[in-house]
């Protein structure tokens, strides 16, 4: 049953968006269906403004609102600026969450790439947030606030894509919720393992370095990729914790490593949401006192998309990582849309070429080429450069005519344990 007397939407009672979506709501419910609501924020427009003039500003929300209105929504489906750079889409009705992710997915891939702006290439800095009725919430105000908290997480997230998920203790979803306190779990209990992936450093012909990757087994889940182990911590608040666990379990086998081969380098991933936090900087700082390593042993990866938002506080942690001698990586880059000026502004060492052109730049010559270019781009930057994805000799042969200078894939070796890299590395060293 729909509430209409609580605070909030007595508060945002004349608030015509709101008024709308509840009359979508209503009539909803009346004929059994479900409602998607799709919050779109283009970033972008509020540096147009800056840049530009209000009116500039203004003439690209109307044109963003009129794309996502002719190329991404039904007849049946109404778009409403909630500001001048937030929208909100009403999907009536959507059968699934799919079909709301699909319609995300759509309009990412139209505000994804540049557009073409007054004769200005500029790019939107979408993200999109998605909550359901009835599934998440019970009336118009609150499908508003939950989209808005998965716009919120969109915006830290890779794909800048977020289906609204309850926060652990809320009710609702069950499912997710065995998910998370499984995964609590498995931190408190220390179960969680990090595999180590060889890099190899194609001058020397040397392993010189890992990339530590997060394997969680659970005894009824199975295996979980580590993207979704992320995004349950995400979901359920424990990120801090996990990547708390990840960077001392990370500097720990690290000294491991340097007592066969004192120069070898560990690489951590961290999540966009850690870079929120003032913290981050002093965990790595605990752990590399506590294992007695050096700052400029550990890389710290950062994915291309989470470079550019949250700009402020991230570079604020980043500059804060970099005082401890620690070196940053950009990780997938090709796959985002980074700002050369960005680039050239953080104190960035290395970065690391998406997988996906990697493989393929045998078989598909665009992928070459791209290849080729990203390793100049990185070497005029003074940046080292990694080729993910390295999965065949031929492709190590490639890359080494072009000059990369370290490759990662399963042609060097696969993400394995530590007693494991431990024997490799011995090995190396009796060579
Ligand atoms: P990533 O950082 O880009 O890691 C590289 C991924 O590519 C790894 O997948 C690795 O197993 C896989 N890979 C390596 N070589 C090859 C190859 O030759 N071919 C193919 N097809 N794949 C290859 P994995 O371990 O499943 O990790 C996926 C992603 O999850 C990582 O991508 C990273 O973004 C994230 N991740 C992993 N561990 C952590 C962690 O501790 N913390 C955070 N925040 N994220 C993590
Ligand atoms: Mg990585
Ligand atoms: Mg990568």
């Amino acid at each position: 049953m729909l509430s209409h007397g609580d605070d909030a939407m007595q508060h945002e009672g004349r608030n015509p968006v709101v008024e709308r979506l509840q009359e979508s709501l209503t009539q909803a419910e009346r004929s059994g269906e479900s409602v998607g609501l799709l919050l779109v924020q283009a970033a972008a427009v509020d540096r147009i403004d800056a840049l530009h003039g209000f009116h500039a500003g203004d003439r690209m929300s109307h044109a963003i609102a009129q794309l996502l209105r002719s190329k991404a929504l039904r007849k049946r489906d109404l778009i409403e600026p909630l500001s001048r750079d937030e929208f909100a889409c009403i999907l009536r009705p959507a059968p699934s969450e799919g079909i709301a992710m699909l319609a995300a997915n759509r309009m990412m891939s139209l505000l994804g790439p540049p557009m073409d702006f007054s004769g200005k290439s500029v790019t939107p800095d979408a993200a999109v947030g998605i909550a359901m009725f009835p599934q998440q919430a019970a009336n118009a105000s609150e499908l508003l606030q939950r989209a808005k908290h998965a716009l919120h997480v969109a915006r830290g997230h890779r794909e800048r894509i977020w289906l609204y998920t309850p926060p652990a203790g809320h009710g609702a979803v069950i499912d997710q919720l065995e998910y998370e306190n499984r995964l609590r779990n498995a931190i408190e209990q220390n179960t969680l393992m990090l595999y180590f992936q060889p890099q190899l450093d194609i001058r020397t012909g040397r392993m010189g370095g890992a990339e530590a990757l997060l394997r969680w087994h659970d005894d009824v889940l199975g295996f979980v990729p580590p993207h979704l182990a992320v995004r349950a911590a995400e979901s359920a608040g424990l990120i801090d914790q996990l990547t708390m666990w990840v960077i001392t379990s990370a500097i720990q086998s690290c000294r491991e490593f340097q007592k066969i081969d004192p120069d070898f380098t560990v690489s951590i991933n961290i999540s966009p949401s850690n870079l929120r936090e003032a913290d981050l900087p002093y965990y790595v700082d605990r752990a590399l006192r506590t294992w007695n390593v050096r700052g400029s042993s550990i890389i710290i990866e950062i994915t291309e998309t989470a470079m550019m938002v949250e700009q402020e506080t991230s570079h604020e942690a980043l500059r804060a990582l970099k005082a401890l001698g620690v070196r940053l990586s950009v990780d997938d880059f090709g796959t985002g849309y980074s700002s050369m000026q960005y680039l050239a502004q953080l104190p960035l060492d290395e970065l690391k070429i998406d997988l996906s052109f990697v493989r393929a730049m045998l078989d598909v010559p665009q992928n070459h080429k791209i290849v080729r270019s990203l390793i100049d781009l990185a070497h005029n930057l003074e940046l080292k450069v990694v080729a993910e994805g390295v999965e065949t000799e031929a492709i190590l042969g490639a890359l080494t005519s072009l000059g990369c200078d370290q490759a990662q894939g399963w042609d060097v070796g696969r993400p394995t344990t530590v007693a494991d890299l431990l024997l490799r590395l011995r090995e190396q060293s009796e060579r």
